[in-house]
């Protein structure tokens, strides 16, 4: 995977993410403040224009996740500007200068931004948060690889465990970010990190295999 799939993710994911706005901020509003939507997309829509104007535009795969990670942070408001910043950053430096990256590369990329995330916001699995969905994920994908499957079938795991995590957080409460303060009401509704997180999740598997 080179370059140019990485700026196809992250088209993707700023697409995907503008496509479900509405649907991510009322998610937000049933257990936050109705603004995650928002965020998301119109930093998003900061990243893609960071990533053209910049007068040398970031040539491989990890210069273009630290990009997309510094914009986010600078960019997006609320928790999960920093925590999104701080994954795709995380996932950038893990990547270093290669201009190619392989499956085991992008698994311990991907686990690096778990692990930056966690740092950040201390939250656990099953706290109902982005980290029930980017933890399955990236559990599944060492697995597959671990497996031996191909690109397209440990993409497949990636994106599948990521919205089967988001999925999940459906029953739990929240113990971590603002729909912690609704205590048991927060139960009974998805949580919209984890749902973003699947859908940019979701895009990289989808930019990876339109690659092939
Ligand atoms: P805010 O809660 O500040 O309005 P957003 O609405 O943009 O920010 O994002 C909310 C999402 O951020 C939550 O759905 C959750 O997935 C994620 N989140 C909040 N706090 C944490 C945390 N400490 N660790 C991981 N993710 C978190
Ligand atoms: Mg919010």
């Amino acid at each position: 995977m080179d370059a140019a799939v990485f700026r196809a993710w992250i088209t993707s994911a700023a697409e995907v993410i503008e496509a479900n706005r509405d649907h991510l901020t009322q998610l937000d509003a049933a257990i936050g403040d109705a603004d995650h939507g928002i965020n998301l997309a119109r930093g998003f829509t900061v990243v893609l224009g960071a990533l053209d104007a910049a007068p040398k535009a970031p040539a491989t795969p990890g210069a273009i996740l630290t990009m997309t990670g510094n914009t986010l942070i600078s960019k997006v408001g609320g928790a999960s500007g920093p925590l999104y910043g701080m994954a795709f950053r995380r996932a950038g430096k893990s990547l270093g200068d290669a201009a190619d990256v392989d499956l085991p590369a992008l698994s311990a990329a991907l686990d690096a931004a778990l692990a930056g995330v966690q740092q950040l916001g201390a939250a656990r699995e099953g706290d109902k948060t982005m980290v029930d969905a980017l933890a399955a994920a990236t559990r599944a994908f060492s697995k597959a690889i671990a497996e031996g499957a191909s690109q397209d079938d440990a993409l497949d795991c990636l994106a599948e465990a990521a919205e089967a995590g988001a999925e999940a957080t459906i029953s739990m409460q929240a113990l971590k970010g603002r729909a912690s303060y609704l205590g048991p009401r927060s139960v009974g509704h998805e949580d919209p990190g984890a749902v973003s997180t699947a859908l940019i999740l979701s895009s990289l598997r989808d930019a990876a295999r339109a690659d092939r």
